[in-house]
């Protein structure tokens, strides 16, 4: 089951989309009697009995009115996250290595090394990223697994993480090469405004065998860059979820972006950065394709 926030003929809505991925059917429709102020207050407030429910539009959507998704706009499935995003950095060997923050067998950090990410506003696909090149013309590209918080919750046992997920979305985590190494803690060259990407959909967690094993890569305009596989994480999410949330509340719509495979353009020889007029696409087995474009 796929949901996505979309601008359809009653305005911004939310919405399943059908098996063949050609329509989406509103939530309004399938729950009359819920309305869902966004994706985050949905995430919080929908009951099992409900979910139950959306699960059958998929296949049994003509039961309600379709619109084709060529019809409509989709957009990010949480514009506003409740706090900051919570980012691995260096989660995937390869790209370590290719950083050289993994240098040889000499890597000795086996906790997974957390950051926040500030947006204001998170793009969907097909949004437009406001490329500073004047503050920092080393702009990258992440293409990351997007895991989303489905319940307030603390103190999570590794074997109970996939109890608190509501799903998982594409993720582009934009950084500020020249930044980051500027102000030593990332969160700066991390967090400029419209860099942070995520879309088209958030996929429900049942659809997805657990821990994901998805093929994930990235093309920057139509040149594959990233080619890896969610199975490869250094620190696998239940081990994500289990530490940062000891001691820490997470809620219903917290975003944790779980690290980025090998092939950014930091890493190439020599660096490669991103340009006015590009087009960076994310995608993810199962998910989808996050395309945005660099103005
Ligand atoms: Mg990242």
């Amino acid at each position: 089951m796929k949901f996505i926030r979309y601008e359809g003929k009653r305005g911004t809505d939310l919405g399943v989309m059908t098996r063949d991925e050609s329509g989406v059917v509103s939530l309004r429709d399938v729950l009359p009697n819920k309305a869902f102020a966004d994706m985050t207050r949905m995430i919080e407030e929908i009951r099992g009995d409900e979910l139950t429910l959306l699960q059958l539009v998929p296949d049994g959507y003509d039961k309600y009115p379709v619109e084709k998704l060529e019809n409509v706009r989709v957009l990010a499935p949480i514009e506003k996250p409740v706090h900051d995003v919570i980012c691995i950095g260096v989660n995937y060997r390869a790209h370590g290595e290719e950083t050289g923050v993994i240098r040889e067998a000499k890597f000795d950090q086996p906790d997974p090394i957390f950051f926040g990410k500030r947006a204001i506003r998170i793009l969907g696909s097909g949004d437009e990223v406001d490329f500073r090149s004047d503050i920092d013309p080393e702009l990258d590209y992440e293409a990351e697994l997007a895991v989303i918080i489905g319940k307030r919750c603390k103190d999570v046992a590794k074997e109970d993480a996939e109890s608190v997920i509501f799903g998982y979305s594409v993720f582009n985590d934009y950084s500020s090469r020249k930044l980051q190494r500027q102000h030593v803690q990332w969160m700066r060259g991390k967090s400029l405004d419209t860099y942070t990407a995520m879309g088209p959909c958030i996929v429900y967690k049942s659809d997805v065998a657990f821990p994901p094993a998805l093929h994930i890569c990235s093309r920057l305009n139509g040149e594959a860059r990233q080619d890896s596989n969610t199975d490869l994480l250094i620190n696998d999410i239940p081990t994500l979820i289990s530490t940062i949330s000891a001691g820490l509340t997470l809620e219903p719509g917290d975003i944790i972006a779980t690290g980025t495979p090998a092939g950014v353009g930091m890493g190439m020889d020599p660096p490669t950065y991103m340009e006015h007029g590009d087009t960076i696409e994310c995608e993810i087995e199962g998910i989808g394709t996050l395309t945005n474009h660099i103005k």
